[in-house]
């Protein structure tokens, strides 16, 4: 049993720690983790800056480049973690035992209106993206335009439609409201929120409501349960409010609409992020990767069985990226 965690912040450590000079910091710190923890594939992306004292654009592309470097080290010194771009690499990895990690964008603030680029992602080996992180840009309003009088631009509908043409992965989480509705008229496959929690639970922004749930499990897409404490619960966030986050989406949009989005982000140092998400990871029993299996016992001992299990844990996140990008 292993766990496919839909979204992971780990390049925005591990391309701060080689700059310093430790060029091994994701094989010798985060891998054994990783594997402690159970998990043996996810979507790891390069965070978008959106705070107006960074230049989007620089920040975009100067990440891009880390990443691009980092794969090249990572692949010289034979990691056993295989970058894929294909389903038909995802299940190679799997046969050899490989970690495997799909490269994404979360946030596309730094194309700005030149939407050609995402053929220069694409190219490069991208194959997830958000639209935006919580800000209004050039494509969409996020889900910091709480009154929702935006949503997808005209320029927003051409990069989605490039999107699913080219064969990528577009995730909702980090959208206002109007905005995940217009996806709904636009985009014909599976959608997906890779890290997003129920609003039915917790009312918070970052949240969606049951009707987006469903209208998630209705494209046959998947949710990621996001395990930030802000999210989970307003004053004692636990492993048991996590669950509970599971069980609210398994009863409200159905068993093959839940995943694992963890968004753990332990490992940044505060005020990293340069921005207004708040990263505490105080989520008691589950405070990092390392404590990944212990959400699997979890499900077990409130009765899901062990197919069930399986489903959440990676199945449900595998069967949508066959559809999207094989
Ligand atoms: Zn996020």
């Amino acid at each position: 049993m292993y766990i496919f965690d839909a979204h992971s912040d780990i390049w925005m450590k591990s391309l701060e720690e080689r700059r310093n000079g430790n060029w091994d910091y994701f094989m010798n710190t985060h891998f054994p983790k990783l594997q402690k923890g159970k998990v043996s594939g996810g979507i790891f992306v390069v965070y978008t800056r959106t705070d107006e004292k960074v230049d989007s654009v620089r920040y975009l592309w100067k990440e891009v480049g880390g990443v691009m470097e980092e794969v090249r080290y990572l692949k010289e010194n034979e990691a056993p973690i295989d970058f894929v771009t294909t389903y038909r690499e995802i299940e190679d990895a799997i046969n050899k035992g490989h970690f495997f990690a799909l490269m994404g964008i979360e946030g596309l603030k730094g194309i700005e209106d030149n939407i050609e680029e995402i053929h220069t992602l694409y190219n490069l080996g991208f194959r997830h993206a958000s639209l935006t992180w919580n800000e209004e840009n050039h494509l969409a309003a996020g889900a910091s335009n709480e009154n929702n009088d935006k949503g997808i631009t005209p320029m927003g509908e051409k990069a989605i439609k490039l999107m699913e043409k080219l064969g990528m992965i577009l995730d909702v989480s980090h959208l206002n409201e109007k905005s995940f509705w217009d996806i709904t008229e636009i985009w014909k496959k599976p959608i997906i929120a890779s890290h997003s929690n129920s609003k039915a639970l917790l009312q918070h922004r970052r949240n969606i409501t049951d009707e987006q749930a469903k209208a998630i499990a209705k494209s046959g897409g998947v949710i990621g349960v996001n395990a930030c404490g802000e999210f989970l619960h307003k004053d004692k966030p636990s492993i048991n409010c996590y669950l509970d986050h599971i069980d609210h989406f398994v009863k409200v949009a159905g068993l093959e609409a839940v995943g694992i989005g963890f968004d753990f982000c332990d490992f940044l140092s505060d005020g990293s992020l340069g921005d207004d998400e708040d990263i505490s990871h105080n989520v008691m029993g589950l405070e990092n990767v390392a404590y990944a299996a212990d959400v699997l016992e979890g499900l077990k001992s409130r009765g899901y069985s062990t197919s069930d299990i399986e489903r959440i844990a990676h199945g449900n996140f595998l069967r949508v990226l066959k559809e999207l990008i094989s």
